[in-house]
């Protein structure tokens, strides 16, 4: 193993050897804008108290030019491995004083300090991502989250730049006339993950917060933070709303005072995720500065990433995990927070429904692989750590927290955080504190409640018989290995009526604990109308995932968009995903449903279910593109393409629907087959040269994804690309142009982007090989990447040693061979592409365990996908007699 990946006994073992105190961290960026400029200066000097004469010292970067140890100078050539410092001759028991003067790298994988050159000005724009142990590629650390120390930070950059940092500017000192040195006031102690530097001619604004904290008054500067050619993008005036009621929300809440300073959030260009929550600088995507218009669903996922980023400010930045194991402390919490907050404050009454359709489908998927685990995981190293942000650290564990804050009560279970915050403020945490905290004020024993919900993994299946004669319905689990575990859940039942809606009649709660229980819908009259539709985990209380009854599944599929409730109608949907996805269900019937009535009600659009469709279009495209057997896939394209280009004609004008079905139309078109596409392309012309639908306006976003999907039917070529690119030269631009090149249906451009996407040192950025990416797996067009499975295979623990572990988990996920035909004399595990992937795992068991977690992941879903496929197949077989 690489020295790269430390360990957690590692990391245990130096936890209880040394005492951090203080880092003092000076780099050099005034380099930043020359290109042939790689790297920059760092010193770091650490003060820290320590039981052993020796100890380890992480730091990934170019060179390292100096090591002294309490004034004595060390070879660097002696004891840098590239990866970590061996510090030797250290005081036991003593301060220690160590100096590491080094040349980190500028990164342009999104890791470490990332370096953007903003195509449009030219300007050059620097921030930092370490999570979980990037910090290592900035300055020398001790890479681990429970050593926390103070740290004061110094940057040199040109002059003319801002420098945003975690805390607010000490002083900034003129260095000749080219350069500012600004030095920034002490951290309280924070671990080194949670560091941020952020340099370049940013566009900024600025507000301040205040608030009655006892006698005094609590006073937060805020400030916003993007590229200056987005200036006219950025909506300062909602986002320092947001801003400001989260805060409020929070403090009512949490009842300890923001910590921090100030409170600065930054967008930052080609940005590996959503967002970071370096306490005092917190970093988004800038996808969260809106360029075309956006749908009300997408301003309420902005205003959830707010408020989850805010919620670590406490849960994360004051009280940090321990160690990975416990990442669920802070990613489940800020979770179920950012939700709760979006509802509660920020005035997006959907948010539940998005985490029941969304987020909640990506844990139930993670909770069934061969890989899952439980919410409070075994992390044995940093690699794995990387893997774990996933949905069931995220989406299972803020179920799981909304199911205990059902059980203790509110008051309670904000009691018990605040003095989780109390007890444990500027240190670490392990499950074990928050439990302890929760059982004191709530008085209750949550050992077996944390043992079932948090310590063991898997989803229960629940599904209902009746209701029989005495209007009884029998609720039943069907997942035997999860029979301990307890749900508060409620059940509704429901009848369509005249019009089509279909309305909730009765609902009752009950307590399963278990195999089953019988609840009493009273004067349910099971000798009524039919079809009718019975709905476990109504209201989506609990974590499981939903069987429907055969006949209720019948209803589903004529009526799911008839339901008022958009919570009921999301849980109704998942249910019939999840039968798609699990090959009871052919994925046709969900799309014609889908396409069909889905944000329909009363014959018209419904803009309350408007925030399903995005999940739903996506659900039809895997379900076209992996769920159905080749035969069917381009007849099932242009079906999808006509659903959706009716919904979007008919659509009212200017509508979130009509936007969403335009997206919609522009994804399925871009997949048919040579016979439909004649007359797709002429439709998806309309919206680039007109007339476009009424009401319908073309963004830059829209107007890329046409041009995308015309790509991919071979409508227009790379002298139109660049032409498109030239009268927007951004650098959003710039990524879908290279999508959509590399989208084009020619084997040569294939080849090409193969040998682009691993070339080594790379010439793209992360966001480039994502871009890149995303035109190699167009659905339309497998056929011309089937002659890579067999290379994808040698390649495979290369990418893994090679590149950084952001870009070689998206080469590996992004070129895994997709199951393109299915071989109906053959099972599902015995299809090439899962059999070659069980061969490769055969062939590595030594391979790194993280690499070997997402092969295994991938095998698993094209097992799936063969497994959906035959079914059909066998079907269709059948049909034919
Ligand atoms: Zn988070």
């Amino acid at each position: 193993m690489s020295s790269a990946n430390l360990t957690r006994a590692e990391a245990e073992q130096r936890s209880a050897n040394l005492e951090v105190h203080a880092y003092d961290v000076d780099l050099d960026l005034t380099g930043a804008a020359d290109p042939e400029r790689t790297g920059f200066g760092s010193v770091t000097t650490i003060t820290f108290l320590s039981e052993q004469e020796d100890v380890r010292l992480d730091f990934l970067g170019e060179s390292v030019e100096g090591v002294e140890v309490n004034g004595r100078a060390l070879d660097p050539s002696q004891v840098w491995d590239g990866a970590a410092l061996r510090l030797t001759g250290l005081a036991p028991h003593r301060t220690n004083r160590v100096t590491v003067r080094a040349v980190a790298a500028y990164s342009r994988t999104g890791q470490g300090l990332h370096r953007f050159v903003d195509p449009l000005d030219g300007e050059t724009y620097l921030y930092s991502h370490l999570e979980p142990a990037d910090a290592r590629r900035i300055f020398a650390t001790f890479e681990q989250p429970d050593l926390k120390a103070t740290r004061i930070v110094h940057v040199t950059a040109p002059a003319g730049w801002s420098v945003v940092a975690n805390m607010p500017v000490a002083s900034a000192v003129p260095v000749g006339d080219e350069a500012v040195r600004t030095t920034f006031q002490p951290t309280p102690p924070l671990s080194t993950y949670l560091t941020a530097v952020c340099a370049g001619p940013w566009h900024h604004v600025h507000d301040v917060w205040t608030r009655r904290v006892g006698a005094s008054t609590l006073e937060v500067p805020l400030g916003l933070w993007c590229r200056a050619s987005l200036a006219q993008h950025l909506d300062a005036d909602a986002l320092f709303d947001t801003t400001k009621r989260g805060l409020d929300h929070y403090h009512q809440l949490f009842g300890f005072p923001y910590p921090w300073g100030k409170y600065d959030q930054l967008f930052a260009p080609e940005y590996n995720i959503g967002a970071m929550e370096n306490p005092g600088c917190i970093t988004f995507n800038e996808k969260y500065l809106f360029t075309s218009r956006p749908t009300r669903q997408e301003l309420a996922q902005r205003s959830n990433t707010m408020l989850h980023e805010m919620a670590h400010l406490w849960f994360g930045d004051l009280v940090t995990p321990a160690w990975w194991d416990d990442l669920w402390l802070k990613e489940s919490f800020a979770e179920y927070m950012g939700v709760r907050s979006s509802v509660e404050a920020d005035d997006h009454p959907e948010a539940w429904v998005s985490f029941a359709g969304a987020r909640k489908a990506w844990a139930y998927a993670a909770d069934r692989r061969p890989t899952t685990h439980p919410v409070a995981a075994d992390i044995p190293d940093l690699e794995a750590a990387r893997q774990n942000f996933d949905g069931i650290t995220y989406a299972k564990g803020a179920a799981v927290l909304k199911q205990l804050v059902a059980y203790v009560g509110d008051e309670a279970f904000f009691s018990g955080a605040r003095l989780y915050f109390a007890r444990h403020a500027f240190g670490a945490a392990r499950l074990v504190d928050l439990l302890d905290a929760l059982e004191e004020v709530s008085g209750r024993n949550l050992r077996a409640w944390a043992e079932q919900w948090l310590q063991t993994s898997g989803v229960d299946e629940l599904t209902t018989e009746g209701p029989g004669p005495e209007g009884i319905i029998h609720l039943r689990r069907t997942s035997p290995d999860t029979a301990r575990r307890p749900h508060r859940l409620s059940v509704g039942l429901y009848l369509p009526d005249s019009t089509g809606r279909l309305l909730r009649t009765h609902r009752a709660e009950a307590d399963l604990v278990g195999d089953g229980v019988d609840i009493d819908l009273v004067d349910a009259d099971p000798a009524g109308e039919r079809p009718r539709l019975v709905l476990p985990n109504d209201d989506d209380l609990t974590y499981a995932l939903t069987r429907l009854d055969p006949a209720s599944r019948d209803t589903a599929l004529t009526y799911a968009g008839g339901m008022v409730d958009p919570l009921a109608q999301s849980q109704v949907w998942a249910a019939l995903w999840n039968d798609v996805r699990d090959a009871r269900l052919p994925a046709t019937r969900f799309i014609a449903a889908v396409l069909q009535h889905a944000g329909r009600l009363d014959g018209r659009d419904d803009e309350g279910a408007t925030v399903l469709l995005p999940h739903l279009v996506g659900d039809v495209a895997t379900g076209v593109s992996d769920l159905l057997p080749r035969c069917l896939r381009e007849a099932a394209w242009a079906d999808a393409f006509d659903g959706a280009w009716t919904r979007l004609v008919g659509a009212d004008p200017g509508s979130d629907q009509q936007l969403a079905w335009a997206r919609a139309a522009t994804l399925f078109g871009g997949q048919v087959g040579a016979e439909d596409a004649p007359g797709v392309a002429a439709r998806l012309g309309l919206l680039l040269d007109g007339p476009a639908p009424e009401g319908l306006e073309i963004g830059s976003e829209l107007r890329w994804r046409t041009l995308i999907a015309l790509a991919g039917l071979d409508r227009v070529d790379d002298a139109e690309l660049d032409a498109a690119l030239a009268a927007e030269p951004t650098a959003r631009a710039r990524a879908h142009r290279l999508t959509a090149r590399v989208g084009r249906p020619d084997a040569r451009v294939r080849a090409w982007a193969w040998e682009q996407v691993q070339r080594y040192p790379s010439e793209w950025s992360n966001e480039e090989i994502s871009a890149a990416l995303a035109g190699w797996t167009m659905p339309g067009h497998r056929d011309l990447v089937a002659e890579f499975a067999e290379p994808y295979w040698s390649r495979l623990t290369r990418w893994w040693e090679r590149f950084p572990i952001e870009i070689a988990t998206r080469l590996v996920s992004g070129l895994f061979p997709a199951v393109v035909d299915v071989d109906l004399t053959r099972e599902a595990v015995d299809q090439p592409v899962v059999a070659a992937a069980h061969r490769w795992l055969d062939e590595h068991t030594g391979a790194p365990g993280a690499l070997r977690r997402l092969v295994l992941e991938h095998a698993d879903a094209a097992e799936r996908a063969a497994r959906a496929q035959l079914t059909v197949l066998e079907q269709v077989a059948a049909e034919n007699g």
